[in-house]
């Protein structure tokens, strides 16, 4: 059974699989080779995903949802059409879809697959990638990271040469560096260090306040205070894709014109934007989140002991890289040519399909490839220090330190601070070796909590606090009183930004209504639409009699009675044929 590889972009996705112990890209049902991360659900519950909800976004921005993947792992909820989804529920969405294409592309059902995330993403981030997966109907074989999969992708093609790549993955939304070593097929990555908000999303959003703010000073009117609610927002759309367009025109040109016509009515006249950006100017607005790249580049070497001569390849990966001023930076840091021969857009995706044959056993172990991995960053939990003979809580205490080598269990021995104390409780901590406090923001879980410690003298009980790191980068935390043995195993269930049981199996069910509504919908909509438009050309009674049947129709769609809609459908169609 095919495991197929699916990079889950921020604001493009991929997918691909194994043929012949090569990975190759699948094209979605669009017949494209990526996938915009968009959703969209309009009123009547058509469900749209990739390049088209894209294109219709600036039209009905409030329908349409775009970089679902910055919020994953957090609590909020997005309002689409007037109802809440959880970010996991959305990416289900375009997963989905991606799952569709693929099965569409190579002819059978797709059950399985291996979805990347960025390095530098926290637990409940990864967690909730596996749920909307799970969402989806597919069964998470490996989270694996976005830069090791380019690694992989980079390392079947070139398997003859020990050395040290260093893969800067920028992307839409997240940036990654990863030092990874070559020798012998094995992929080893050193460190990755990054930064989860930082992307072409990022740059979109600079050159788009940067136009507003030039407006304004120039005409005096601020683009996002006229009109109304609606139109503020289907503006913003507008000025925000165009952005992306202009930015990625400066990528081959040095100028590159800002135009939206009718962008908005003010005091009765019409305006437009006509703005003529330089590179240089783009650059000016960028530079500053360009240039913070380098010191995730710069720690990440030196948690891989290594320096910039060491390194002999750096691999670009991420649409984000096509700006020159980043290849720039990179080529200048490095002092040599960079390596550009994957395709930025496709690496993750083909890696991803490397390690899903890898899992299945398609690719076996003398064409195959060992893959070894990292945590990139500290997990521990918090204690209580003695300080002047004060006890002080809040200090943080590692457990696994960051960029071990995954899978790693680690564990600590801790004592209990008052007499006849009873309980603990274990707070997990996402956080820096160098970190000396908690901090709230890096909380993943305070929800272990052991009891039944025998009453003894303050410091006589000993606890032995474990952690687990697997393979996907997930976390387990398992607490044991020593005198008696007592466990508490926490796999951190009902974790902030994280869904349960309960509520993966609702949202599943919910989804299959909301994906049975959409085709039944998308059946009919051409009747509908027929019908509409009848209604202004026919007289009163057989006006009434359409509005009745549509009324029906859309009954039976709302309530999903596929019988219901199948016979009104039927009944319509044979009023509009008797009518023409
Ligand atoms: P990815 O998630 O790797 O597909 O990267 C997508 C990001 O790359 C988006 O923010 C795109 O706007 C950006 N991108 C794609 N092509 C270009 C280009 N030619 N110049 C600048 N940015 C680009």
């Amino acid at each position: 059974m095919t495991i197929i590889g699916i990079d889950l972009g921020t604001t493009n996705s991929a997918i691909a699989y194994l043929k012949d112990g090569k990975p190759h890209i699948i094209e979605n049902k669009n017949g494209h080779r990526t996938t915009p991360s968009v959703f969209q659900i309009d009123r009547k519950g058509e469900i749209k995903v990739g390049p088209i909800a894209k294109k219709e976004y600036p039209s009905y921005p409030r329908e349409t949802v775009l970089e679902v993947k910055r919020l994953m792992g957090t609590e909020e909820k997005v309002t689409v059409t007037g109802k809440e989804y959880r970010p996991e529920e959305i990416s289900a969405h375009i997963l989905r879809y991606l799952k569709a294409s693929a099965e569409d592309f190579l002819g059978t059902e797709v059950h399985e697959a291996v979805i990347t995330v960025p390095a530098y993403f926290s637990d409940s981030q990864r967690k909730a990638t596996q749920k909307a997966g799970e969402l989806a109907g597919l069964k998470v074989e490996r989270i694996i990271n976005e830069p090791t999969a380019a690694a992989i992708a980079f390392g079947i093609e070139n398997m003859d040469k020990d050395q040290h790549i260093l893969v800067y993955d920028l992307g839409g939304g997240t940036f990654d560096v990863s030092v990874v070593e070559l020798f012998d097929g094995v992929v080893e990555v050193k460190a990755s260090a990054g930064d989860n908000n930082l992307g072409g999303m990022d740059f979109d959003n600079t050159l788009a306040d940067y136009v507003i703010n030039e407006f304004k000073k120039e005409k005096g009117i601020d683009l996002l205070s006229i009109g109304s609610e609606d139109e503020i927002l289907q503006r913003k759309a507008r000025i925000k894709e165009e952005a992306e367009n202009v930015k990625k025109t400066l990528s081959t040109q040095t100028t590159a014109s800002f135009t939206l016509q009718y962008i908005a009515i003010h005091n009765n006249m019409p305006l437009s934007l006509d703005l003529e950006i330089s590179r240089t100017q783009f650059e000016r607005l960028i530079r500053d989140k360009a240039e913070s790249t380098l010191e995730h580049v710069e720690k990440a070497l030196s948690d891989a002991s290594l320096a910039i001569a060491d390194i002999d390849e750096v691999l670009l990966v991420g649409g984000s890289t096509r700006i020159p001023l980043i290849q720039e930076l990179v080529e200048k840091k490095f002092s040599k040519p960079l390596r550009k021969d994957l395709n930025p857009d496709e690496a993750v995706a083909l890696g991803a399909a490397v390690q899903g044959g890898i899992k299945s056993g398609e690719l076996d172990s003398a064409q195959g490839l060992m893959v070894i991995d990292v945590c990139p960053y500290t997990l521990g939990t918090e204690v209580v220090k003695y300080i002047g003979g004060q006890p002080m809580p809040g200090y943080f205490d590692p457990i696994i330190p960051r960029n071990s080598t995954v899978p790693i269990t680690e564990s600590k021995i801790y004592s209990t601070i008052s007499d006849n104390q009873d309980s603990v409780s274990i707070p997990v901590y996402q956080g820096d070796d160098e970190d000396i406090y908690v901090k709230e923001e890096k909380l993943l879980s305070k929800d272990i909590i052991l009891d039944g410690i025998p009453a003894r003298p303050a410091g006589e009980e000993k606890i032995e606090v474990k952690f687990s790191y697997d393979i996907n980068g997930l976390l387990q935390v398992e607490a044991t009183v020593i005198s008696t043995g007592k466990k508490k195993t926490g796999v951190i269930r009902t974790q902030l930004g994280v869904m349960t049981d309960q509520e993966v199996a609702a949202s599943k069910e919910r989804m299959e209504q909301e994906w049975n509504q959409s085709e039944l919908y998308h059946e009919v909509k051409n009747v509908i639409n027929r019908a509409e438009k009848m209604i202004d050309e026919v007289d009163s009674s057989e006006r009434q009699k359409i509005e009745g049947l549509l009324a029906n129709l859309r009954n039976a769609l709302e309530k999903n009675d596929t019988v219901a809609v199948k016979k009104y459908e039927d009944e319509l169609t044979d009023l509009l044929i008797e009518l023409v």
